[in-house]
């Protein structure tokens, strides 16, 4: 049976020529670029080379950008990292309802250290508006942290004037981009942030490495204290295998980004129009104002893990609300600040496209789900009296 991978937005395979690129930094080039000798001079060497190349990849200069263990690490170190180095100036921290996890829960635990936390609701279309931002700004308010695209419905926030309500007001923004980074263009200054975090392993990178970006000047308290690596920020020995790998992803992702941004938008158009054929199907998120590469959706009357499961059975992998919400059996806290009821953001399907995707696989999904959906609608719990015909 042939196997169809779609669910790129919760992880991608590495790229065979960011493989070939780490792979002497395994062997080799072995050494710790904090010794002095050669061995560690060679793999500073990398290491330097590699935060340039992801530096001028959103504008920002070389000393901004630390490496980190995961973007969910990233997030952390932000949110923590700030509210601690901050904590005298004020206690209050803005982020909105779709937030990831790593945000979510970081932002919980401050909140049980008396911190206050103020989560943005979004419209239908799961968008953030500027204004309510703008409103939520209070005197103490020492952080706003929002998503830049969503990792489940893939809708893109207007960052740059999210950015801009935080600027006038002064008070520093970061966002999440894990999702949009390496897939949109993305400039630190011309959008207005002023802390960033994006992962490797989402662009065709190895997993275990990420960065955040942090405009020079912020003070954070770093998470580990040690051997002062990465100006002292994020204490370990550099994986610089990894980092080597991140950086040669980001060199793909700038090269290819257009063209790819184009073939992507046009595969998700026909998935669109295909899925949407079957009766009680919609789209959620924004039609428009998305990643090219993430559409969900949801089905009446069917939960989107038995599709995933029966999907599976057909070689076709997909996913249902986020990969780390599954394991809960909660409904998306995304889809329901959309204001989908439970029952209807229980029957979400996230197909997510990458590099590696084909036209023929999305026709093979497009004849394979009609009967899927309705195979599942005649043994449904939820469905009752109602009927299509
Ligand atoms: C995957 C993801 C993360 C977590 O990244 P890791 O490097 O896997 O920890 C954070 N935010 C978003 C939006 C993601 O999609």
């Amino acid at each position: 049976m042939k196997k169809i991978y779609f669910d790129y937005a919760a992880t991608s395979p590495v790229d065979p020529r960011v493989i070939k690129a780490m792979l002497p930094y395994f062997s080799e080039k072995f050494g710790n670029p904090m010794s002095l000798h050669g061995f560690g001079q060679e793999a500073k060497l990398a290491l330097e080379k590699s935060r340039k190349e992801i530096a001028d990849f959103i504008g920002a200069e070389i000393k901004e950008i630390i490496f980190t263990g995961s973007a969910t690490e990233s997030n952390n170190s932000v949110l923590k990292g700030l509210a601690q180095a901050n904590k005298e100036k004020g206690r209050h921290i803005i982020i909105s309802q779709i937030e990831h996890p790593c945000v979510r829960e970081s932002a919980k635990w401050l909140e049980k250290q008396g911190y206050q936390i103020t989560r943005l609701p979004v419209d239908k279309y799961g968008l953030l508006n500027p204004r309510d931002l703008e409103n939520a700004i209070k005197k103490d308010t020492i952080l706003v942290s929002l998503i830049h695209a969503s990792n489940e419905i893939g809708t893109i926030q207007p960052v740059k004037e999210l950015g801009a309500a935080c600027r006038q007001k002064g008070v520093l923004f970061h966002t999440d981009a894990v999702q949009s980074f390496g897939k949109i263009p993305i400039d630190v200054n011309k959008m207005n942030i002023d802390l960033l975090s994006a992962s490797s392993h989402k662009i065709y990178g190895p997993k275990g490495v990420a960065c955040l970006y942090i405009r020079k000047g912020i003070k954070i308290e770093p998470l580990l204290h040690g051997g002062g690596q990465e100006s002292g920020l994020r204490s370990s020995t550099s994986n610089v295998p990894g980092i080597v790998g991140f950086a040669e992803a980001v060199r793909i992702a700038k090269k290819d980004m257009k063209k790819e941004n184009l073939r992507l938008f046009r595969l998700s158009q026909k998935l669109i129009k295909g899925l949407l054929k079957i009766e009680g199907s919609h789209l959620n998120g924004h039609p428009q104002k998305k990643l090219p590469n993430i559409n969900n959706f949801w089905f009446d009357f069917i939960e989107g893990e038995s599709l995933v499961m029966q999907l599976d059975l057909e070689g076709i992998a997909a996913s249902t609300g986020s990969a780390c919400s599954s394991v809960t059996l909660e409904p998306s806290h995304v889809l329901m600040a959309l204001g989908l009821k439970h029952q209807e953001a229980h029957g979400s399907l996230r197909i997510s496209l990458g590099r590696w995707s084909k036209e023929s696989e999305i026709n093979y999904l497009i004849r394979v789900l009609p009967q899927i959906v309705e195979n599942l609608r005649k043994i449904s719990p939820f469905k009752t009296s109602f009927k299509f015909d």
